[in-house]
C-alpha cells in the first residue's frame, strides 16, 4: 500500500484496572491473535496499525498503560494529545465496572476535552461468569456519553470494531468542524505530518533543514 494513502494519524490510549485485558485486546487489534499468558515479553507498551475508515486511512498508535495503573500511577503525560481511549472493565468482575468512574474522571480531567471514549466491556466470552449485565453497562455508557461494546481479545470479537468505531466518531467530529486536527493537543494530525512522523526523523530533520535554506 502507498504511503500517500495514508491521511490520518491518531494516538489512542487503552485504560482501565489491571487484568481487565487491555493489553490483550491491543495484541488481538495488532497481531490478530491471543496473547497467552505463557507469553510474558514485558513492555510492550506501543502498537500501531493503519485501519481503512469510510475510505480514509488512519493510522492509530495505541499506548498501553504496561502496568502502570497496578500502582495507581497512571500520569498526566500518558493522557496528553490523545484523540480517542477505549475504556475498558471485565464483564466478570463487578469490581472493575465499578472504577468506570473514577477512569471517566480521570480522563475528563486530564485529557483533551475532545477525547472520543469507547467503553469495551471485555472477556465476552466468559459469559457464564457475568457480573454486569449488557444493559447496565449500555445504561452507564449512554448517561456518560460514551460508545459501547462488550469484546472479547480472546476470541477476537468486536476488537476490531472497538477502534473502527472509536476512529469513525474522531473523523465525523473533524467532519462537522467540531474537532480541528490544527490544534495542539488534538492527537489527530493531517496526512503530511503524518508522513513525515513515518519517516526516520534524520530524514526529517535534514528536509526541514532543506527547506529552510540555511
Ligand atoms: P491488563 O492488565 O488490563 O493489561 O490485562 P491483560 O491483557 O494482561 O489480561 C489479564 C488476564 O485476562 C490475562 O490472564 C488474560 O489472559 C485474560 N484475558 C484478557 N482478555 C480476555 C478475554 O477476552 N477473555 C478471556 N477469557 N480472558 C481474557
Ligand atoms: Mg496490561
Amino acid at each position: 500500500m502507498s504511503l500517500y494513502g495514508i491521511f490520518l494519524l491518531g494516538l489512542f490510549l487503552v485504560i482501565g484496572n489491571a487484568g481487565t485485558g487491555k493489553s490483550c485486546l491491543l495484541h488481538q487489534f495488532i497481531e490478530k491473535k491471543f496473547k497467552d499468558d505463557s507469553n510474558h515479553t514485558i513492555g510492550v507498551e506501543f502498537g500501531s496499525k493503519i485501519i481503512n475508515v469510510g475510505g480514509k486511512y488512519v493510522k492509530l498508535q495505541i499506548w498501553d498503560t504496561a502496568g502502570q495503573e497496578r500502582f495507581r500511577s497512571v500520569t498526566r503525560s500518558y493522557y496528553r494529545g490523545a484523540a480517542g481511549a477505549l475504556l475498558v472493565y471485565d464483564i466478570t468482575s463487578r469490581e472493575t465496572y465499578n472504577a468506570l468512574t473514577n477512569w471517566l474522571t480521570d480522563a475528563r480531567m486530564l485529557a483533551s476535552q475532545n477525547i472520543v471514549i469507547i467503553l469495551c466491556g471485555n472477556k465476552k466470552d466468559l459469559d457464564a461468569d457475568r457480573e454486569v449485565t449488557f444493559l447496565e453497562a449500555s445504561r452507564f455508557a449512554q448517561e456518560n456519553e460514551l460508545m459501547f461494546l462488550e469484546t472479547s481479545a480472546l476470541t477476537g470479537e468486536n476488537v476490531e470494531e472497538a477502534f473502527v468505531q472509536c476512529a469513525r466518531k474522531i473523523l465525523n467530529k473533524i467532519e462537522s468542524g467540531e474537532l480541528d486536527p490544527e490544534r495542539m493537543g488534538s492527537g489527530i494530525q493531517y496526512g503530511d505530518a503524518a508522513l513525515r512522523q513515518l519517516r526516520s526523523p534524520r530524514r526529517a530533520q535534514a528536509e526541514s533543514a532543506q527547506e529552510c535554506g540555511c
